[in-house]
């Protein structure tokens, strides 16, 4: 009886353990992959491209004023913003396309597909974005992203594909925010 019992024990922990090693990969609140749970499949992806297995566009996208939309509606209607954001995302993208929360307001896509693809891929889902329709204290909340992207061609490993991105992101943002910016 006391052998079983451990050996349930045992099993219960390794259950839990691997539950565990899945929430760590993942943001709560928009039920995406976190920084953490991308980096394998950035990885996987990158490595693709060098072997000319798959073409690789990677992105990072950043919601527009999302300070303001915190300040004027309240960080629950921001959470929401954030939650519905998730959601987008995973129905709206090809299953080959991965989305994670890179940080705060800010997203990371790995898109196996060229710069053109990725691109018209993003566009979509800017527009999507612009038409989400959501209101909080019966107003609607503006909610626009603005997205940088690269291709695998472009950069000269991980990091500086993700240091490209952030420069088209910034770009995008100094030129007015709510658009897609390739190189
Ligand atoms: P920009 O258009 O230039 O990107 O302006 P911005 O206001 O979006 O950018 P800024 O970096 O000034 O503000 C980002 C805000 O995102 C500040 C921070 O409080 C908010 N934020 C980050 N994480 C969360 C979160 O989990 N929930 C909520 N509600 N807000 C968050
Ligand atoms: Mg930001
Ligand atoms: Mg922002």
């Amino acid at each position: 009886i006391f052998a079983q019992g451990y050996q349930r024990g045992i099993r219960e922990l390794l259950r839990s353990n691997s539950k565990l090693e899945t929430e760590v990969e993942r943001d709560a609140l928009t039920g995406l992959k976190n920084r953490r749970g991308i980096e394998p499949v950035l990885t996987a992806c990158y490595q693709a491209w060098q072997g000319g297995k798959a073409p690789l566009t990677v992105a990072l996208g950043d919601i527009d004023y999302f300070k303001h939309i915190n300040d004027t509606f309240g960080h629950e209607a921001g959470d929401l913003v954030l939650q519905r954001l998730g959601e987008l995302f995973r129905c709206k993208l090809p299953t080959e396309a991965k989305a994670c929360r890179w940080g705060g307001e800010e997203f990371l896509f790995v898109l196996p597909m060229d710069k053109e693809e990725g691109k018209a891929q993003l566009e979509e889902l800017r527009r999507e974005i612009q038409s989400m329709g959501l209101c909080a204290r019966n107003e609607p909340i503006p909610v626009t992203m603005t997205f940088g992207l690269v291709s695998g061609e472009e950069a000269d490993g991980i990091s500086d594909l993700i240091r490209l991105a952030d420069q088209n992101l910034y770009a995008g943002k100094r030129a007015g925010r709510n658009r897609v910016v390739v190189l």
